[in-house]
């Protein structure tokens, strides 16, 4: 059945891929975004699909559409952009699912919530099961990000309980792909560009820090799957891959995929760097019976493909904030 569907945020990157995925399947897609951290240049090649539609807006201000489906991504997702003006990301984040849920229920519409890993914080259990409750500074750099996104699962859980609105959430650990954007300052993004670049690799710490990347497909299939699952399941459910690898190791591969001679130089640690990240999907696993397929050797490969093929000179860094 072709449903009209509003994807916010769905010019950035894991948006334009899941934007290009719903209009191949026939859907009447509206992309919605203020292009804080992404370009338009990411959805050019659907803007002449007639099921396509690409509208300039702000989330943290209302907005009236008709629509049966909303997958809400609208966020800065890397810590240099999300920290860049931590308030407007809190609001992104609080006052963006307001109004998105505020649709859902005038519509009657469903709607899927890009929440994130970082729920979790610098966790305490391993690996991160939804039942684990997080262990998140309230007060510090990541908090703008931590505490907007755990606030909205707030509030879909509370318009689940008193409106009755069909809000699913995922848990998107760290994913990795083309059209990340170059200079994001996220640890995947950055490797490649300084391998490529042939610019010292920057390791933030000793690089013994975890992280488990799941490529960009296998995620958004994961969240199409969602949207789509039975009534009744609304999460929250992790998604993400559970490989674990050392920043050192991804640096490693990196470099061994691009060749070059980049050496491996260390930086200090971020305040509040999680120090160990991977995802327990059991649930995911049994009720939208998903799994990534894509290891982290052929991911890399595509992605640093994609990264050969851009002119760095098309992407400005939107914030001073990178490596
Ligand atoms: P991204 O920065 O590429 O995409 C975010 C998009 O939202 C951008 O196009 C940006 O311009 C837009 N945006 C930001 N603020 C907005 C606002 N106020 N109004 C309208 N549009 C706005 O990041 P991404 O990696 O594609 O992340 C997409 C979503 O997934 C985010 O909500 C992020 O928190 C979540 N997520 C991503 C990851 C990851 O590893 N990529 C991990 C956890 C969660
Ligand atoms: N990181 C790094 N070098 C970089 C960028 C990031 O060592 O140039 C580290 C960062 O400190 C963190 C990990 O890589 O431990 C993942 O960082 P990213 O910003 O990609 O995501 P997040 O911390 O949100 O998982």
């Amino acid at each position: 059945m072709i449903s009209r569907i509003l994807v916010t945020g769905g010019a950035g990157f894991l948006g334009s891929h899941l934007c290009e995925r719903l209009v191949d399947q026939g859907h009447d897609v509206i992309c919605l975004d203020n292009f804080f951290t992404s370009q338009k240049r990411n959805v050019s090649h659907l803007l002449d699909r007639p099921n396509f539609e690409l509208i300039r807006h702000d989330i943290t201000l209302p907005i009236f559409l008709e629509v049966d489906q909303i997958y809400n991504l609208a966020c800065p997702a890397a810590p240099g952009h999300y920290q860049f003006n931590p308030i407007k990301t809190m609001k992104t984040s609080v006052m963006g699912i307001i109004n998105m849920l505020g649709i859902a229920k005038r519509c009657g519409a469903r709607l899927v919530q890009a929440s994130t890993s970082e729920v979790y914080g610098d966790p305490d259990v391993h690996p991160q099961p939804e039942s684990y409750r997080g262990n998140v500074n309230p007060i510090g750099p990541r908090a703008c990000y931590d505490e907007g996104k755990r606030a909205a699962e707030t509030l879909c859980m509370d318009y689940v309980r008193s409106n009755n609105v069909d809000v699913r959430v995922v848990r998107i650990f760290n994913t990795y792909g083309p059209r990340m954007h170059p200079y994001d300052g996220r640890v995947v993004s950055n490797f490649i560009r300084q391998a490529l670049w042939n610019e010292p690799i920057t390791i933030f710490g000793d690089g013994s820090q975890t992280r488990s990347f799941c490529y960009r497909d296998d995620l958004v299939e994961a969240i199409i799957r969602m949207m789509n699952a039975p009534p009744g399941f609304h999460g929250p459910v992790n998604i993400g891959n559970q490989s674990e690898f050392t920043i050192r190791e991804l640096a490693e591969l990196v470099l061994e995929q691009v060749g070059g001679e980049s050496e491996l130089i260390q930086k200090p640690l971020p305040k509040d760097d999680p120090t160990r990240r991977q995802p327990d999907i059991s649930l995911a696993m049994k009720n939208l019976d998903w799994k990534p397929t894509t290891p982290l050797a052929e991911g890399l490969a595509k992605t640093i493909e994609w990264f050969r093929s851009i002119d760095l000179s098309d992407y400005k860094p939107p914030t001073p904030n990178y490596s």
